[in-house]
C-alpha cells in the first residue's frame, strides 16, 4: 500500500468507477449510439455528453498555467474539490480538518457536510499562519487535511512558501493549498512545485477570479496522479458541463487580456488603498497580494447599510476572530471603484 492510499478512505481507494460511455470510447466515430444521447444537436455539440476527464482544457491548463495533464483535473468549481478531497481522505464521524480562521468558511461548511470535525488554529495578531502552533496541534490532534489559503480569503495576505513546505513536510496527512487569488500576487511562489518532493500537497486553482468566469463554474487541482486517479473517479462522471469546459478553453486563451486587467487590479487596489486610509472612521486596512481590501472600520454595520442605501454591496466580515471592524471589498473596475470613492465620502459626512 502506497502512503497515500494509507492515507485515504478504502471504500473510495477500493471503489469499482462508474464506466461512462465516454470513457468506453474515447477515439473518433461518425455515428454515435452508445450514450442514449439525442440526434438532433446544433451547432455547440450540446445534445453530447463533455468529456468526463476534461482532456483539452487540462492540456491548456498544462500550456498556460505550467500544471502537468498527468497531475490535473477539473472540479466544477474548486468547491467541488474542496468537498470531494474531504469525502477521500476524511472518514464521517472520525477525522477531522484543520483550518486558520479568519479564512475562507467553505472549508468549515464543507468538513460538516462530510462529518468530518474542524480544528481551528487562529492566524498569529499580523494575520500570519503560525507555524509552531500548526505543528504542534497536527502532532496532537492529527488532522487528516490541513488547508491553508494563500493568498487568504479575506486577508489577502500571502504566506511565505518555505513554511507552507515546513508545516506540509511535518503533516502526516494531506495539506491543501489554495491558490485562488495567487494570479493577482505579483512574484507568487505556487505549491505546485512542492508536490514532487512531497506527494501529500494538494493545489487548488480557479479560473473564477482572475480569469473572469465564475459562472462557468472551473476549479483546478493540482496533486499527484495517484490523487488525480481517485478523484477522478469518486466525482460525478460528467461533473464540468461542456460548455463550462468551452469557456475553460476560451478564457486560458485570452492570458494576454487576463494580464492587463490583473495589472488593471492592483492599480485599482493601489488607489483605493490609499483613498480609505484617508478616512478618521478607517481604522487599518491590510496590503493585499489579491483582489480585494480588507479593511477595520468604527461601524461595519453602518458603513454596509449606507453602502448598500446607494447601490453598493461590500461583505462584511467583522464577525471573524481577529478582525474587528472588518469588512472585504471587491476591486472592481475603475467606474465601480471611483463610485465606491463618491459614496466613501457621502458617508464620511453623515
Ligand atoms: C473564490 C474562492 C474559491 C473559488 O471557488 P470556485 O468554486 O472555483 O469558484 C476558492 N477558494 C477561495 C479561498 C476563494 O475565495
Amino acid at each position: 500500500m502506497t502512503e497515500l492510499e494509507a492515507l485515504m478512505n478504502e471504500h473510495i481507494s477500493m471503489m469499482k468507477p462508474y464506466s461512462s460511455a465516454r470513457d468506453e470510447f474515447s477515439g473518433e466515430a461518425d455515428v454515435y449510439l452508445d450514450a442514449n444521447e439525442s440526434w438532433r444537436g446544433g451547432n455547440d455539440g450540446i445534445n453530447r455528453y463533455p468529456d468526463p476527464n476534461c482532456r483539452k482544457l487540462r492540456k491548456k491548463v498544462e500550456e498556460v498555467l505550467g500544471i502537468p495533464y498527468s497531475m490535473s483535473a477539473i472540479g466544477n468549481g474548486s468547491d467541488e474539490i474542496i468537498d470531494m478531497l474531504i469525502r477521500i481522505f476524511c472518514r464521517p464521524g472520525k477525522d477531522s480538518v484543520m483550518i486558520e480562521r479568519p479564512t475562507y468558511g467553505e472549508y468549515g461548511v464543507m468538513a460538516a457536510l462530510n462529518d468530518a470535525a474542524v480544528i481551528d488554529v487562529p492566524l498569529s495578531s499580523t494575520l500570519d499562519i503560525d507555524e509552531e502552533k500548526m505543528i504542534g496541534t497536527i502532532r496532537e490532534k492529527k488532522p487528516k487535511i490541513v488547508f491553508i489559503c494563500s493568498p487568504n480569503n479575506p486577508t489577502g495576505i500571502v504566506y511565505s512558501l518555505e513554511k507552507i513546505k515546513r508545516i506540509a513536510d511535518a503533516n502526516p496527512g494531506i495539506t491543501v493549498v489554495d491558490e485562488a487569488y495567487s494570479d493577482f500576487s505579483e512574484g507568487f511562489a505556487s505549491a505546485v512545485s512542492l508536490i514532487a518532493d512531497n506527494c501529500r500537497i494538494v493545489v487548488l486553482r480557479t479560473l473564477s477570479k482572475a480569469w473572469g468566469i465564475a459562472g462557468a463554474r472551473i476549479g483546478i487541482l493540482a496533486a499527484d496522479p495517484q490523487i488525480i486517479a481517485v478523484y477522478s473517479k469518486a466525482k460525478a462522471p460528467y461533473n464540468v458541463s461542456r460548455l463550462a469546459q468551452e469557456a475553460g478553453l476560451e478564457a486560458l486563451g485570452r492570458a494576454g487580456i487576463v494580464a492587463e486587467d490583473i495589472a488593471g487590479i492592483r492599480k485599482g487596489r493601489e488607489r483605493l488603498q490609499a483613498f480609505l486610509l484617508l478616512f478618521p472612521f478607517v481604522r487599518w486596512v491590510i496590503p493585499s497580494e489579491a483582489n480585494f481590501i480588507l479593511l477595520g472600520v468604527d461601524d461595519p454595520a453602518g458603513l454596509c447599510r449606507y453602502l448598500a442605501g446607494h447601490g453598493i454591496v461590500i461583505r462584511d466580515r467583522s464577525s471573524e476572530p481577529l478582525l474587528d471592524g472588518g469588512v472585504r471589498i471587491t476591486i472592481g473596475s475603475p467606474d465601480e471603484i471611483g463610485k465606491l470613492e463618491e459614496a466613501f465620502i457621502g458617508y464620511s459626512k453623515e
